[in-house]
């Protein structure tokens, strides 16, 4: 696909970026220009927009007007301690699934009791630490878990807060390496057993049941697989509390989705108006709500900047080979996902447009950023790589022994460095050379 560049003078945000723009032939982040943010930190290079966060949690602020909600950021899609920050003072509550992301989420100045804790395979040690740190609630994933917590907290003379995800059995319609509410994924309990370990749940003495959960997948793009899950978990909700079992608040999960290449997600006000409708048809919109955003709040908030470091013509296919790749950039080696690449010049006709390959220095075929993609490049020309905000750096690793990239957080004119780049020295930190 080729990108549409704007005439020089118009500022114009790429499509689903609201805060990155051609201003003239530059492309910037905020009133930043990329060019200079290479220049002066090297590539690869992470960059993100303040304003494009709080500009994504207030669609969710504004739909959840006048409501008990608490919005959970789901910290895995980035997990930067400066990203971090900007939803912990944005008065964010967290969803976790380790307990490193527990001791991130505390060294951010996060609330704890703001903090739920999802995921299938929690250790004791985590539960220790979690009920330690006071968190909000535990997102129980299976009957087994519940035993293990309810020794853990009694233990240490607590009880723990639970609710439990259940399985709405929905199609999200998106990847299946990323739906997670169908009956055969690892998530979740069955619908049909739900009421049975809400019971068991009831009886344990280190556990107090608070609420119920869902999360049905991402990079959800349509209203429809939200509406059929909701219906599914109220009808549960109705199940137990007719039981005697008080639910204090409801969990929707995350999974909305942005844009990353003609896709057009609903605008998360807009979706749950939709949802506050059904909701509030059900008589349950009185409850506390709970969400847990990740991807939509982070996503298009970030670009990758990288450098083309040779343009190598072969006879079926052109590569274009950047200093960026999978260790940067795993979701199109993991999903075949797809990220828009653009120039950070937007550059007249100098040089004569062809199709590529965009291609990492990794030794593995799998190390593709981009196929088949009309691009003018060159040597030492330099390119954006979109909707780098989520599940980039937070799933990076030092294959090849490259070293994790620069991030930067950008606030209008002001320019924060949230991470210096990883040298090889800070890679070999924690190994030993043994005496052979
Ligand atoms: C990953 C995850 C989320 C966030 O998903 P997004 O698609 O990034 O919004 C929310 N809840 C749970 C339990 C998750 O595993």
């Amino acid at each position: 696909m080729s990108q549409k560049i704007p005439s020089a003078g118009a500022a114009q945000a790429l499509p689903g970026h609201p805060f990155v723009a051609y201003h003239g032939t530059s492309l910037q982040v905020e009133s930043v220009s990329l060019s200079q943010l290479a220049a002066e930190h090297g590539t690869p290079l992470f960059v993100y927009s303040k304003a494009s966060m709080l500009a994504a949690l207030g669609a969710y602020q504004r739909g959840f007007a006048g409501r008990h909600a608490q919005i959970c950021y789901a910290m895995k899609a980035n997990s930067s301690l400066g990203v971090l920050q900007v939803f912990a003072a944005a008065g964010c509550g967290f969803d976790i699934v380790s307990g490193g992301e527990l001791e991130r989420v505390l060294a951010a100045g996060g609330d704890a009791a703001k903090i739920i804790f999802s995921g299938v395979g929690k250790t004791r040690a985590e539960m220790r630490q979690a009920l330690q740190a006071g968190i909000g609630c535990f997102n129980v994933e299976s009957e087994a878990e519940l035993d293990v917590l309810s020794q853990v907290a009694e233990s240490l003379g607590l009880r723990a807060p639970v609710s439990i995800r259940v399985n709405p059995n929905v199609d999200p319609k998106t990847h299946p390496y990323i739906s997670t509410g169908l009956k055969d994924n690892k998530f979740g309990v069955a619908h049909e057993d739900t009421l049975r370990i809400y019971q068991h749940a009831a009886s344990l003495k280190g556990l107090q049941v608070v609420g119920i959960d869902c999360h049905i997948g991402s990079q959800i793009t349509e209203a429809t697989p939200y509406l059929d899950a909701m219906d599914r978990v109220l009808d549960l909700v109705a199940s137990i509390e007719a039981a005697g079992m008080a639910l204090a608040h409801i969990d929707f999960g995350g999974g909305l989705g942005i844009n990353y290449n003609n896709d057009a997600p609903p605008a998360a006000d807009a979706l749950w108006a939709q949802l506050l409708r059904k909701l509030d048809e059900r008589g349950y919109g009185q409850k506390k709500l709970m969400i847990e955003p990740g991807r939509s709040l982070v996503g298009n908030a970030g670009v990758c900047v990288t450098e083309v470091l040779y343009v190598k013509p072969g006879e079926h296919k052109n590569f274009c080979i950047i200093d960026a790749a999978m260790n940067d950039l795993p979701r199109p080696a993991m999903y075949q996902a797809f990220h828009a690449i653009v120039p950070l010049l937007a550059e007249s006709a100098a040089t004569p447009e062809a199709r590529y390959d965009v291609v990492g220095p990794i030794c593995e075929s799998g190390d593709w950023i981009g196929r088949d993609r009309s691009l003018a490049v060159k040597a030492g020309d330099q390119l954006a790589v979109l909707s780098a905000g989520a599940y980039c750096m937070s799933m990076s690793s030092n294959y090849n022994t490259r070293g994790r990239a620069v991030e930067l957080l950008v606030d209008g004119a002001k320019v924060h460095v949230i991470r210096e780049r990883e040298s090889a020295a800070d890679q070999m930190r924690l190994e030993r050379l043994v005496t052979l």
